[in-house]
């Protein structure tokens, strides 16, 4: 393995790579088969910065590559996130706005405006900041105000001019190349006592259950706490309180506001103390164990499906994610393992996936009868799933995990 050195996109200090994921195209990136020539590619390396403790992509794609007219990923679709989004819209009103007078919310990477519905609904001024053309447009049909741009000091200045300060700002599950630019902007447009929540898939989690399926292109960054501390400190912003969410197999929500605006709940204590002392997630030598259990889990994966195809087992795929890009890239699986993904996304159906070309199906009530075995790619929805797919089971067939474990 080739070890590059590069800077931090946080600091600017030197980073060592810690573990290469090798060839890699766009997570997103479900093609048709006229295009199979023309596809891009990058090496999906990671790096820990032992300086601002942030683990992060060493080589970054363009962002124009990842998000454009084409982007598949539409929040509304998942009933699972529709629902935690408008839990996270209530707890929004209920307890960090009710003594504003015309309150202001922004949401950045605000997709089809499932987050931000809840507020154009009860006539609460809002914003949402969405790259995507196409979803911009689905949201504005919502009646969510949407500009369509990328989110930068630049863009908040823009903002601030035309619309004044901000109440709140939330961003979940967005992932910003240029997350210095992103603090600058958030200082700039958050009032005195404004919060600006940020919740991401979490770190610790991540290490923890061998999910290495969360980093591919769009995850320039793995956020922890000490890592969001540092990055948002550079502008004078401070984490406040945390609270851990279910989704994406474990996530963290961000409390942060200009410093010394809110007192520090005994949660960010509490989160440090796990985050140093118990998952040891400053140390740069996790990072290497946690290279090695994802080549354990390749191995292993792998060793599984051939197995099953010797025995002349029927493999297919369940839900096309971003996320199941880089298992099938780093494992090598094409179609000869699993003949086909099944997905309800229209967008999707039809093309091929990412880099190994698994033809995506359009899922049919009766799909669980073309297949003895299934690939969850889906898992952090595996409850939910398991209950709708019940036939499946019944009829003999059997589920693979491969988060926390292979089973
Ligand atoms: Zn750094």
């Amino acid at each position: 393995m080739c070890l590059s050195r590069s800077k931090c996109k946080i600091c600017s200090q030197e980073v060592q790579q810690v573990l290469s994921f090798g060839k890699m195209p766009i997570a997103n990136g479900f093609l048709k088969a006229d295009d199979f020539h023309q596809e891009y590619f990058f090496e999906l390396a990671c790096g820990f910065c032992e300086h601002c403790k942030t683990f992060q992509l060493l080589h970054q794609t363009d962002p124009s590559q990842m998000f454009h007219e084409q982007y598949a990923f539409y929040t509304s679709t998942s009933r699972y996130m529709s629902a935690h989004f408008e839990a996270m819209a209530l707890n929004y009103i209920q307890h960090w706005l009710p003594n504003k007078k015309d309150p202001f919310v922004i949401e950045l990477g605000s997709n089809d405006g499932t987050m931000l519905k809840h507020f154009a609904e009860r006539g609460i001024r809002h914003l949402g900041i969405e790259a995507s053309q196409n979803v911009a447009e689905i949201a504005r049909k919502n009646g969510v105000e949407t500009r369509c741009c990328f989110f930068n000091d630049t863009t908040a200045e823009e903002i601030k001019q035309n619309y004044g300060k901000v109440d709140l700002i939330s961003v979940a599950n967005v992932h910003f190349s240029n997350m210095n630019e992103v603090a600058k902007g958030v200082s700039l447009l958050l009032k005195d006592h404004g919060i600006f929540v940020f919740e991401n898939p979490y770190l610790g989690n991540i290490i923890k259950n061998v999910a290495y399926d969360q980093i591919y292109d769009e995850h320039a960054f793995i956020f922890g706490l000490n890592s969001v501390s540092n990055i948002f400190e550079r502008e004078g912003l401070e984490v406040f309180h945390v609270e851990a969410q279910e989704t994406h197999g474990g996530s963290i929500r961000y409390y942060l506001c200009h410093k010394g605006k809110h007192s520090k709940r005994s949660s960010v204590m509490e989160l440090l103390h796990q985050e140093n002392d118990v998952l040891n997630l400053n140390r740069v030598e996790t990072y290497r164990t946690f290279a090695k259990n994802c080549e354990q889990r390749q191995q292993e994966l792998v060793a599984l499906l051939k197995k099953l195809q010797a025995e002349g087992k029927r493999v297919v795929g369940y839900a096309a994610t971003a996320k199941s890009t880089t298992i099938l890239n780093y494992c090598s699986i094409g179609p000869k393992l699993i003949s086909c993904i099944y997905d309800t996304t229209p967008i999707k159906q039809g093309k091929y996936s990412p880099g190994m070309h698994i033809p995506i199906k359009p899922y049919t009530a009766d799909w669980y009868k073309t297949a003895d075995y299934v690939v969850l790619f889906a898992w952090n929805h595996a409850k939910e799933i398991f209950e709708k797919e019940s036939e499946f089971t019944k009829n003999g067939g059997q589920w693979i995990l491969f988060t926390p474990q292979i089973t």
